[in-house]
């Protein structure tokens, strides 16, 4: 889903990796190939726009977080930003409050309408209710059998017009639908009209006169996420005439590039309810924004990452270590709380693994092992306070001491030390920038 999209965006995120602070360039370099992306993906301008803006002003406005660095910051903007252009929190059905809930789909021809009608009875069916669905599209010469054949996989009674009887007049189809389910006591009605390949003012007066007729309590729009641009004028033509309640976006699992789905709600106001991913009845859920964004941002579980590290680092604790590099003072006793910390976040192997732009590190990660973790804090425990304080003390009969203490070989307490004193001066030239959990020492 949204695959070139989605490596774009991930993309741009790389000028800003190792950065220890951003500046405007940076983030107007990176928001400046976000918004070519999403604009070769087809979103409509007004929402490019409004991601765009929002995106710069809390980037720049951000407050320096003492768990993430600065990239990880402006991730955490960009997933959040994408979340409130897809909507923000997913909106439930509304149901009537007595009667049955009248359920309407309006779309063009080939959106998914007749399938949406079967995937939601189902749905509603598995969740208690007693749909009913109705054959209202006569337009295409199969709608109605294909509505019935649905039905059935869906295990949900459709009322359609017998032959002969009622063909031609979909108000009436309709009309007399909601006057079974009332009689039969069907708590939904869902209503399938007829979509045209363009949006024309027949086909919309016949929605209209639908509408009307059976009064919904909610109109379901189901737009074709592959259309690209078109679907902005289809969306706007659709609520200027019959007007919808909630969107539902329908063939996502095909190669769309995005557009529909990232400004259907900013141009239309309207929210999405469901996402519709296949032609199967199950390949249905509901839209959840969060959700989407991630698939998006594709960088694998980002959020759990950011909740985890803003729980472990303790701000206090963050700042005196800012302090204290700044000053030159870093030691391996602050380094071992470091490691206390990151050991709060989980396993560092999962935790590495769940960390944006991790591609080439991905590959170390196999050969990762948290027990390296055990020995380096085992050396740094088996040194005296005066020798955690200042490493250059440590000659060579100390060395072996420490060896012996801690289980390990003098060339592995060779390799600790000469990675602290690298990642020291890395870490102490960008301490200005905060500490980033990128430069803890002995990670690399
Ligand atoms: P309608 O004219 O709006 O009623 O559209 P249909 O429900 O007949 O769907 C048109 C075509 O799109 C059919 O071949 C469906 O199987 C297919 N279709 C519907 N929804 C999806 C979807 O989410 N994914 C895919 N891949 N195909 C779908």
């Amino acid at each position: 889903m949204f695959a070139t999209l989605s490596d774009r965006i991930t993309d741009s995120f790389k000028n800003l990796k190792g950065k220890g602070r951003l500046t405007d360039a940076d983030i107007d370099t990176t928001i400046g190939e976000i918004r070519r992306a999403l604009l070769d993906a087809d979103v409509a301008l007004p929402a490019v726009r409004a991601f765009t803006s929002q995106v710069r002003e809390k980037a720049r406005g951000a407050e320096l977080s003492a768990a993430l660095n600065p990239g990880q910051q402006i991730i955490k903007i960009v997933n959040d930003e994408l979340i409130q252009i897809l909507g923000g929190s997913t909106r439930e059905l509304h149901f009537a409050k007595s009667g049955p809930t009248v359920i309407m789909l309006a779309g063009l021809q080939g959106a998914g309408k007749t399938t949406l009608a079967g995937k939601l009875g189902k749905w509603l069916r598995e969740a208690g209710h007693t749909p009913l669905l109705v054959a209202s599209d006569l337009q295409r010469p199969n709608a109605v059998m294909q509505l019935q054949v649905i039905g059935e996989q869906a295990g949900v009674p459709v009322w359609a017009p017998e032959p002969g009887n009622g063909v031609g007049n979909p108000v009436e189809v309709a009309r007399s639908g909601l006057a079974t389910a009332k009689s039969r006591l069907h708590d939904v009605v869902i209503v399938d009209t007829a979509g045209r390949l363009g949006v024309d003012e027949e086909m919309m007066q016949q929605a209209i006169d639908i509408r009307d007729a059976v009064n919904p309590d909610e109109i379901l729009f189901v737009l074709d996420a592959m259309i690209g641009q078109d679907a902005v004028h289809t969306a706007e033509a659709f609520r200027d005439g019959v007007g919808f309640t909630g969107v539902v976006l329908s063939k996502l699992d095909g190669d769309a590039r995005g557009g529909a789905a990232l400004s259907v709600r900013t141009v239309t106001g309207v929210p999405v309810l469901f996402a519709s991913t296949g032609e199967k009845l199950g390949d249905f859920e509901r839209f959840h924004a969060d959700r989407m964004a991630s698939r998006i941002l594709d960088m694998g579980d980002v959020l759990t990452l950011i909740e985890q590290a803003e729980k472990a680092f303790d701000e206090g604790e963050v700042e005196k270590m800012a302090e204290k590099l700044g000053r030159g003072e870093f030691t391996l006793d602050d380094f071992l709380k470091q490691l206390g910390q990151l050991r709060r976040m989980g396993s560092m192997k999962k935790m590495l693994g769940m960390l944006p732009g991790m591609g080439q590190l991905r590959d170390q990660l196999d050969n990762f092992d948290d027990r390296e973790v055990d020995r380096i804090e085992a050396i740094v425990r088996s040194m005296t306070p005066a020798e955690r304080a200042n490493v250059k003390i440590l000659n060579g009969s100390r060395r072996s001491r420490i060896a012996r203490g801690s289980g390990t070989t003098v060339t592995e307490v060779n390799g600790l030390v000469e990675r602290f004193l690298q990642a020291k001066t890395m870490m102490e030239s960008m301490a200005r920038g905060g500490p980033s959990m990128g430069g803890v020492p002995g990670m690399g």
